[in-house]
């Protein structure tokens, strides 16, 4: 038996990010950035009307001024329109939103500011403009403000949401180098489980790990790849298990703790899975079990045998296999584990005598502090507890009774 500390440090040494790989725009949506993005073009490409209205000259203008000044409309201009004509003294643009400010002119006045009738004159007519807050170079984006062909706008290791993907697309870039999505298969194992859409007969029990830890898989962006149930025979679990270990990682509950049909540590021997620790001094999840298959040409699976009891279950996996996953696919350090806060307790709390403990805690703002709030839960087999909960208070090993007031550490879901 290790202590927490020491378990997440074998992770953490074992895991490495997965090759990454070019992808389109969408299938890299969610992903870590593998390869900066350098943009082909300024970012306005040119300088651009930012209102429907009339580019004009500045000095044919006072700024401040409420008197009306009157100009001969050259060019009618849309977005998507180009011009060769350079806006000479006492003549304007008739310009749409999105279209190249034309030569010469340095300022866009909104078509509300026109006056007497003249807000629909086109080319060939005159047009007569009261801006009386008018300044030197309104409304128009400047070339290059926000950035510059052949400038890195996004860089290694950022996490491509969609305002990511949108610049990578402005920056011409229709593929990126990016982390693959890690696939995790997951796999429940007990001859007492049953489909969730089975209703268990007297001694079975429904299969709340499998969609539990897939919707976990998932929330991490990674892809969950779900191998059902294998009864406790040692053929059913091998074959499951050898199907799992294509994937990047394996995350298989129950069995692995001291029973009689505790088969899953040997069969991951007889597969070739490598233990790196089994049991971690831990409540709950202390029969949790780790390991990893070198393969052929491939980059190794991390193997993952999680308590069979579904908060257990949760537990290892928050703590184990999320910092594992978060590895694989390349996300910054700071992002490997559930961030970890000071609260201040609302009511008492024990922590175990042997290891340190989590339990599901309700978490609210109290000025700039956290309050927590211990929720009634009835242990390791108990999801209701756990649903809902914002956080676990994590509690030393000591046995101490905790009260109110005093400030605990909680690790934030
Ligand atoms: P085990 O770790 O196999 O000894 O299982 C511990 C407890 O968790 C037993 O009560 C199992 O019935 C229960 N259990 C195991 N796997 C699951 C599962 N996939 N879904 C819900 N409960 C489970
Ligand atoms: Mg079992």
């Amino acid at each position: 038996m290790i202590d927490l500390p020491e378990a997440i440090a074998r992770i953490e040494r074992a895991a490495a990010p997965l090759p990454r790989r070019r992808m389109s725009l969408l299938d890299a949506c969610g992903r870590a950035l593998a390869a900066p993005v350098v943009s082909d073009v300024d970012s306005p490409p040119w300088d651009r009307a930012m209102m429907d209205g009339f580019a004009v000259r500045g000095d044919d203008f006072s700024a401040g001024s409420a008197e009306v000044v009157e100009l001969d409309v050259a060019v009618d201009l849309a977005a998507g329109d180009v011009t060769s004509l350079t806006i000479a003294r006492g003549a304007c643009g008739r310009i749409m939103t999105g279209a190249p400010v034309p030569a010469g002119a340095d300022a866009i006045v909104p078509v509300e500011a026109a006056v007497d009738d003249t807000a629909r004159v086109h080319a060939g007519g005159r047009v007569r403009l009261r801006d009386d807050q008018f300044r030197a170079g309104q409304h128009i984006a400047r070339q290059g403000a926000a950035f510059r062909r052949g400038q890195e706008v996004l860089a290694v290791g950022m996490t491509l949401g969609s305002a990511e993907i949108g610049l990578a697309a402005e920056a011409g870039a229709t593929h990126v180098t990016a982390m693959p999505r890690v696939r995790v298969a997951i796999l429940s194992t007990g001859s007492e489980l049953v489909p969730p859409a089975a209703v268990p007969a007297f001694g079975q029990t429904r299969n709340s790990n499998g969609p539990m830890i897939a919707a976990a898989v998932h929330l991490l962006g990674a892809e969950p790849i779900p191998l059902g149930i294998a009864a406790d025979r040692p053929e059913a679990i091998r074959a499951a298990v050898a199907q799992g270990l294509a994937a990047d990682v394996l995350v298989l509950s129950g069995g692995v703790s001291a029973g009689d049909l505790d088969l899953v540590p040997e069969i991951f021997r007889q597969c070739g899975v490598e233990k790196i620790f089994h049991k971690v001094r831990l409540k709950p999840g202390k029969p949790v079990w780790f390991g990893m298959l070198q393969r052929e040409g491939a980059t190794p699976t991390l193997v993952f045998g999680l308590p069979g009891n579904p908060a257990s279950s949760l537990v290892c996996f928050e703590l184990f296999a999320r910092p594992a996953i978060a590895i694989l696919a390349g996300r910054p350090r700071e992002a490997w584990h559930l961030p970890r806060r000071p609260a201040r307790l609302t009511g008492p709390a024990k922590a175990a005598a042997d290891r340190p403990v989590y339990l599901p805690c309700r978490l609210d703002a109290s000025g700039d502090a956290l309050a927590a709030t211990p929720l009634p839960w009835s242990g390791s087999s108990d999801l209701l507890g756990l649903a809902g909960a914002a956080g676990l208070l994590a509690l030393p090993a000591g046995g101490r009774r905790y009260e109110a007031g005093e400030e605990v550490e909680v690790v934030l879901r």
